[in-house]
């Protein structure tokens, strides 16, 4: 049994079935994007894709029939979903593991599936919901202005339908920093598409991304950024701090000297200028991403601010060889958050990973190929 399937999800997406019902993105020219390069999208057709759905259905008719030949009861656990796995595949697997979590979420694939005609969508997710009556959350991805372009009654009919949340990459909300990244959307395409999307009783959640504007638009990159969240109030956003891929536009640029990156301090100073500027909003600000130094950087505002701020406040004031310390227990994995630099069995394995390195001299570099390794 096949099921066509993309290759990325949003990181909170981790436990959704996916359903890939476009290829690709149709816009591809993000300057530091690689994820779709050298692939060509199209719309997948509409049959295939409730086809798709069918064949999930059996596969997770097979694995609850599998946790019963186990003497489980039906019930997928953690043993089922690795059997499932060992005998018939990562189809399975993936089937397996979105059960074992509950079930209730899918996620459509890839980068903008909002680009289909609203009646196809609104067919391919009642299908979903009447042949997993279970699932209760349906979300994607959607670029801006294809969001923008839907009509109010088009986004209602996807929510009535059962679409609960976009994800988008909004990555600033400076349009000096959008042009130059070729990013193909305006502020004024967000604001439009976040307005239209709250108003129909969607759930927004949006992509930012720390270090984009570089050295050269640092700080237009903080403030617009953070204009258009509080003109538009969306329910998320997540970081997903910027690392500079080889192969990519951004990349040339880098080398060229039309684009200066900024360190891991600036980034987040970057952060704090942006969370310092959030006003009159009620978002939830999300830092799941393995590229964000600050994953404990979570939190809803207003409540939520001084607490955020607080937490940026304690990384910029560690000594330079905790900073070091820390960036490098982060970036290999070591640290969740900084108060795991207590932990001396911790701390002294990453002092010993900075020995390896040659000392604090030679992290940057090391830092920037670690980050690669991330995307
Ligand atoms: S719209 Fe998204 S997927 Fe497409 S090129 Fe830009 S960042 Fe990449």
């Amino acid at each position: 049994m096949f099921i066509e399937q993309g290759p990325i999800r949003p990181p909170s997406e981790a436990a959704s079935l996916l359903i890939r019902v476009t290829r690709n993105c149709p816009w591809n020219k993000c300057a530091f994007c690689s994820t779709y390069k050298g692939e060509q999208f199209s719309r997948r057709p509409v049959e295939d894709v409730l086809r798709d759905v069918d064949t999930a259905r059996r596969i997770a008719d097979r694995v609850v029939q599998l946790a019963w030949e186990k003497g489980f009861g039906g019930r997928v656990n953690a043993e089922v979903v690795r059997e499932a796995g060992a005998r018939y595949g990562h189809l399975y697997y993936h089937v397996a593991a979105w059960l074992y979590y509950g079930g209730k979420t899918v996620f459509l694939q890839d980068a903008n599936s909002l680009v289909l005609k609203t009646s196809d969508l609104v067919r391919i997710i009642g299908h979903i919901r009447k042949v997993f009556p279970a699932v209760d959350r349906i979300t994607t991805y959607a670029r801006a202005n294809t969001a923008a372009r839907k009509t109010g009654d088009e986004l209602r009919e996807l929510r009535e339908a059962g679409l609960a949340r976009i994800h988008m990459g909004m990555e600033s909300g400076a349009d000096v920093v959008l042009k130059k990244v070729q990013k193909g959307i305006t502020a004024a395409d967000l604001l439009e598409a976040g307005r239209k999307i709250r108003d129909a009783g969607i759930s927004l959640c949006w992509y930012i991304m720390p270090g984009l504007g570089g050295r050269e638009h640092s700080r237009e990159h903080a403030l617009e950024t953070a204009s258009v969240i509080n003109a538009a109030n969306p329910d998320f956003i997540r970081f997903r701090t910027l690392s500079v891929l080889k192969n990519t536009p951004l990349y040339d640029m880098m080398q060229n000297g039309e684009f200066t990156p900024l360190d891991e301090d600036e980034i987040v100073e970057e952060q704090r200028l942006l969370i310092e500027s959030l006003q009159g909003v009620t978002t939830t600000i999300v830092s799941d991403h393995i590229l964000n130094l600050l994953q404990e950087l979570e939190g809803t505002l207003p409540g939520d601010r001084e607490r955020l701020l607080g937490i940026i406040d304690r990384y910029l004031s560690l000594a330079p060889h905790e900073k070091a310390n820390y960036q490098l227990g982060r970036r290999a994995g070591v640290y969740n958050c900084m108060d795991d630099m207590q932990n001396p069995n911790k701390y002294q394995f990453v002092e010993g990973l900075l020995e390896k390195i040659g000392g604090p001299g030679k992290l940057k570099g090391e830092l920037s190929r670690i980050r690669r390794q991330f995307v």
